[in-house]
């Protein structure tokens, strides 16, 4: 989706993906296949480049530093992705600079998490510090079963929060310090799957909570002197309390509806950031839902979309495939955003939608 809007500009587009069937790369000039968490290939891919950019977080921060040396501009900076690809680092920045964020420690493996449990009976978050995604790398230890979801790797383990509404702000900043703020978003989670399931705008809070959430958002990017996008989600807390969960320095899930919903979508917001060119505006143009299409269960293998045509049908939904080759049981393969007068309206098309839609395996 970031190629999609970098077409509209004048780019010579190179990008590296350890998988040489990536969907991303009929849509560029110069594919390199590599691992972006090697130092020394991210240095040889990125040197010959103006700008480098990222869309995961994964990607090595000492090859993104020697990018900088070499003069190349890296946005975001090798410092940001070094405090936000690690849960930890990322927590205690929160911490220290006394952002609202859940009480947490860091624990080393698997054992200290359990010995951290019996010493401290409750219900508990584990997070994995580096590599987790889309859910993988978070377990909630709660219940009789808890020491079974144990995960044996350096940790963040912080306190479960009663969860009222989980909101994302996503923010783009430029080099000059430009800011602009997409209004928030609300998101629905997949019990089982541990994702964003769906997403909706505009967010019916309190307009303080909202406004707070905004600032805290703003205030960050500033913070991070960021440059691209910064997503912020929340969690607005049964009690009334916004606390930050986490945040993310590239485009994100909870931006997706803006290509269709808002005047300016986060990709090409991130785009004008990292180029130094001027910011687009950021308002909504309509209500707007947007759900995650993900691989059905029970299902592994070359994909097939069954009931494509049925869900392209239906107004104001607007279906998005990511092309990848093989579908799995949740898979994240793609999402739809559904427009609407309300957000109720747009939801109802939504599920419609997706409900007509069958992510599968051929075989
Ligand atoms: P990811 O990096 O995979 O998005 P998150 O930290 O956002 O991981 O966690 C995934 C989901 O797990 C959250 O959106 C939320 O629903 C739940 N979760 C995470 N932390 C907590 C917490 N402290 N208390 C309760 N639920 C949580």
């Amino acid at each position: 989706m970031l190629l999609q809007a970098a077409t509209h500009l004048p780019l010579e587009l190179h990008i590296l993906d350890p998988d040489p069937n990536a969907p991303c790369r009929p849509f560029c000039q110069h594919f390199t296949v590599g691992d972006f968490r090697d130092a020394d290939t991210v240095f040889a891919f990125g040197k010959a480049c103006d700008v480098v950019t990222i869309e995961i977080e994964h990607v090595s921060v000492e090859g993104l530093v020697a990018l900088e040396a070499a003069g190349v501009i890296v946005a975001p900076s090798a410092s940001v992705v070094a405090c936000i690809q690690d849960k930890g680092v990322q927590k205690a920045f929160l911490q220290d600079n006394n952002y609202p964020t859940a009480p947490f420690v860091l624990l080393p493996d698997g054992r200290a998490v359990q010995q951290y449990l019996a010493q401290h009976p409750g219900a508990w978050v584990q997070k994995l510090r580096k590599g987790g995604f889309d859910g993988r790398g978070v377990a909630v230890l709660a219940g009789p079963d808890a020491e079974l979801k144990i995960m044996d790797a350096p940790s963040v383990v912080e306190d479960a929060v009663d969860i009222e509404l989980e909101i994302s702000v996503v923010v783009a900043r430029s080099q000059t310090g430009d800011l602009r703020a997409y209004p928030p978003v609300g998101m629905g989670f997949h019990p089982e799957a541990n994702l964003v399931d769906y997403l909706f705008a505009p967010v019916e809070l309190p307009a303080p909570i909202l406004a707070q959430a905004e600032a805290l958002a703003t205030q960050l990017a500033h913070h991070l002197q960021i440059v691209g996008v910064l997503a912020v989600e929340f969690f607005y807390t049964k009690n009334g309390q916004l606390l930050i969960n986490e945040m993310a320095c590239r485009v994100h899930n909870s931006g997706h509806h803006s290509i269709e919903a808002n005047y300016t979508s986060q990709f090409e917001q991130h785009l004008r950031a990292v180029l130094g060119l001027p910011l687009g505006p950021t308002g909504l143009r309509s209500a707007a839902v947007m759900m995650n299409l993900v691989g059905a269960s029970g299902h592994s293998g070359p994909v097939v979309y069954s009931g494509l045509a049925q869900a392209m049908a239906f107004e104001k939904v607007f279906v998005h495939l990511y092309g990848k080759a093989e579908t799995r049981p949740f898979r994240k393969m793609g999402h739809l955003t559904a427009l609407g007068d309300t957000v109720s309206q747009a939801e109802a098309n939504a599920r419609a939608a997706v409900a007509t839609l069958h992510i599968i395996a051929s075989q």
